[in-house]
């Protein structure tokens, strides 16, 4: 059966999403966002529920985290939907925009400009340091984004990068800052909209569940259209070696083997504080798309837009496109082979917990 690929809007891909989810007897429970999207339309985050509602095995997949790489996520969802269901014994949840502000808007981050997986730190702590980063920040995010700005701060950041290594490069830019709020990768100064959300919501989302396996969905990172398991965990972690009986490989980013620099504020990092008492097995999986430079300069032109150019004005849409093309890719070819590394990573998390020791 044909799949109808990537949605060209939040809006189409959550119409998508929620007519699979009512086709294929989903219980969907919707959660509004404060906020309107960019043409005033309703935000929120649906949640699509197939399988017994008492289910000890519990699967969550979710999509959005990272608002623009829902476009991926969201289809994806939809494309399981239509194609599979929820074994005997298992709960499948499909949470659907994660960050719906940062869909609508095809930001990564969400209305606060806040990256979602920074901001899952513990707030009852100061919030991490990144003292490097500040040395960079006007080169990141210049006032002006005329060509001659672009051509000047991207050559100064590559003579950085020249000097530290571009290992600690991605490590300052990317592994969250929190003293910027107008630059990128930025962590927020306390728990945001969706963080909020999660932590009222966990349990719920959990059930009875004994076991749970979350797949988060990603883009941006890797080689084009290959779907890298990514772990909060380090190797000799439970969870972590959990993983890799689920799914084979899955490269840790505390011990550096990851695309995704070592990052402070996941909610991966995070969920087990929500949801005590279960088992948890859980990886972001990330699907590559252009390469790391074109996505940095479309999240500093995204970042610019926001900070200091006019969101609706005329450039806006072509920055907006930029962005969008630096997360997902609307070649058949691409999402053909993302959704068969997401129908392989999906079946072995469900055959696990299908035949988990009870
Ligand atoms: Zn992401």
């Amino acid at each position: 059966m044909t799949t109808p690929g990537l949605a060209p809007s939040y809006t189409t891909a959550r119409q998508r999403f929620l007519a699979a989810a009512d086709h294929a007897g989903a219980r969907v429970a919707t959660h509004d966002h404060p906020l309107a999207g960019r043409e005033g339309e309703q935000l929120g985050i649906d949640v699509a529920e197939i399988g017994d509602p008492a289910a000890g095995d519990v699967l969550w997949i979710v999509s959005g985290t990272h608002g623009v790489e829902g476009f991926t996520g969201s289809a994806l969802q939809t494309h399981w939907l239509t194609t599979a269901t929820a074994p005997p014994g298992v709960r499948v949840v499909l949470v659907h925009a994660f960050n719906p502000y940062g869909f609508a808007w095809v930001r990564r981050v969400n209305e606060d400009n806040v990256d979602l997986n920074r901001n899952f730190v513990d707030w009852s702590e100061p919030a991490p340091i990144n003292e490097r980063y500040g040395g960079i920040a006007h080169l990141l995010v210049p006032e002006r984004w005329d060509d001659e700005t672009v051509a000047f701060t991207t050559t100064r950041l590559f003579e950085y990068a020249g000097e530290i290594g571009l290992d600690a490069m991605q490590e300052v830019v990317s592994s969250g800052q929190y003293a910027h709020p107008s630059g990128v990768f930025y962590g927020g100064s306390g728990k945001v909209w969706s963080h909020r959300w999660l932590e009222e919501h966990a349990s719920g989302l959990a059930g009875q569940a004994a076991r749970l396996g979350i797949v988060d969905l990603h883009t941006g990172l890797g080689p084009w259209g290959h779907g890298e398991l990514i772990s909060h965990e380090a190797g000799d972690d439970p969870g972590y070696q959990r993983g890799t009986a689920w799914w084979g490989e899955v490269r840790s980013m505390q011990d550096g083997e990851s695309v995704s620099a070592n990052l402070s504020g996941d909610w991966l990092g995070r969920i087990a504080a929500f949801v005590p008492d279960v088992e948890i097995t859980a990886a972001a999986l990330e699907f590559g798309t252009v390469d790391t430079v074109s996505v940095l300069q479309a999240l500093r032109a995204d970042a610019w837009l926001h900070a200091h150019g006019d969101p609706d004005g005329d450039g806006a849409a072509a920055v907006r496109a930029q962005v969008r093309a630096a997360f997902a890719d609307d070649d058949p070819a691409w999402f053909e082979a993302v959704r068969t590394r997401f129908d392989e990573v999906v079946e072995q998390a469900l055959l696990a917990l299908t035949t988990a020791t009870k």
